[in-house]
């Protein structure tokens, strides 16, 4: 018969019974790690909680996880030590590299005890990048990578909300590129494409981190920018208009210029995400008609 840990009538020879002790022992943290660890179905939690956990046995400054698909890297802790690399993978699925930064050199009998915490971290770490990889397809445009049009309506109400209880402004922008049906025209679908993401990047990073961005479809764009009043609100779209202007695309040996033109509209007491919605459209045909390349607050 087959002895097993937790049957006490069974007499062990010493040593047996101490390897039996540490390997329960061990196996009850592993269980206790594992537990932790799937609590949570965020990529950078579950890092955290990781490193937190071995930090007795394995003593590091700090951590980073580089994803192998797409995703941003997570860090925890500082980024310094000596470094030590492991591939985690799954059933064959290879999830990314996690780099650790000891702080001091780690003995074999460490790094063994390190293989079987890294082992519970595979799991709950997959699950937590499927998890991220669900909702930024379902949130986050594809072409593009700024927010998708499903979550527009929700974030403006929330914002709207939000900006009233707190009694500051909230302003809208709605821009579309000018004239880019002759792009696609002129240069193909493939290429459009490449101006939409090019309209994509210089928005985004014309913008304070507080705003959003989201892509209304085909080649129109919606930035909600909580705390700015219309005026705060020009001066930033003017900066996105400019921006965009003075960066052509460059494919080759050709040049396309872009141009957009934009609607920017302030949050007016008793509004609605359609009222607001329907001013910025609104001041943005005028900015149309009064020529393109160009900003336009509601009146
Ligand atoms: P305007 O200055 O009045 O905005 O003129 P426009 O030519 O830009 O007109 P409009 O904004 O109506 O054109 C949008 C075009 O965008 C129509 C459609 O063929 C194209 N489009 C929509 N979605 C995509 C896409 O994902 N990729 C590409 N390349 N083109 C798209
Ligand atoms: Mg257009």
């Amino acid at each position: 018969m087959t002895p097993t840990f937790s049957n006490s009538a069974v007499k062990l020879p010493h040593r047996r019974q101490t390897l039996a002790l540490e390997y329960s022992q061990v196996a009850g943290e592993l269980l206790s790690l594992s537990q932790a660890l799937q609590e949570h179905l965020d990529v950078d939690k579950v890092l955290e909680t990781f490193s937190h956990w071995i930090d007795d046995d394995v003593p590091h400054y700090g951590l980073r996880f580089v994803p192998a698909g797409q995703g941003a890297q997570s860090v925890v802790g500082e980024g310094r030590g000596e470094r030590r690399e492991f591939e985690l993978a799954i059933h064959g699925e290879c999830l990314g590299k996690l780099v650790i930064g000891l702080r001091r050199p780690v003995e074999a009998c460490q790094l063994a005890k390190l293989e079987h915490f890294l082992a519970q971290l595979t799991l709950p770490l997959r699950n937590a990048l499927r998890y991220r990889e669900a909702i930024t397809q379902a949130t986050r445009d594809s072409l593009t990578g700024v927010f998708n049009r499903s979550t527009l309506e929700s974030s403006v109400q929330r914002e709207l909300s939000l900006s009233e209880r707190q009694s500051v402004p909230l302003s809208l922008l709605v821009l579309d590129v000018d004239r880019f049906k002759g792009i696609n025209d002129d240069f193909g679908h493939h290429i459009g494409d490449e101006v939409i993401r090019a309209v994509a990047d210089n928005v985004s990073q014309a913008l304070r981190e507080t705003d959003l961005v989201f892509r209304f479809g085909g080649d129109e764009f919606v930035v909600v920018m909580p705390g700015s009043d219309g005026e705060g609100a020009v001066r930033v779209a003017d900066r996105v208009r400019r921006r965009v202007a003075e960066r052509p695309l460059v494919m080759g040996n050709t040049r396309i210029l872009i141009s957009l033109s934009l609607g920017v509209t302030e949050s007016r007491p008793g509004d609605c995400v359609d009222t607001l919605f329907q001013r910025a459209d609104r001041a943005l045909l005028d900015a149309k008609r009064g020529g393109r390349n160009r900003v336009e607050l509601a009146r």
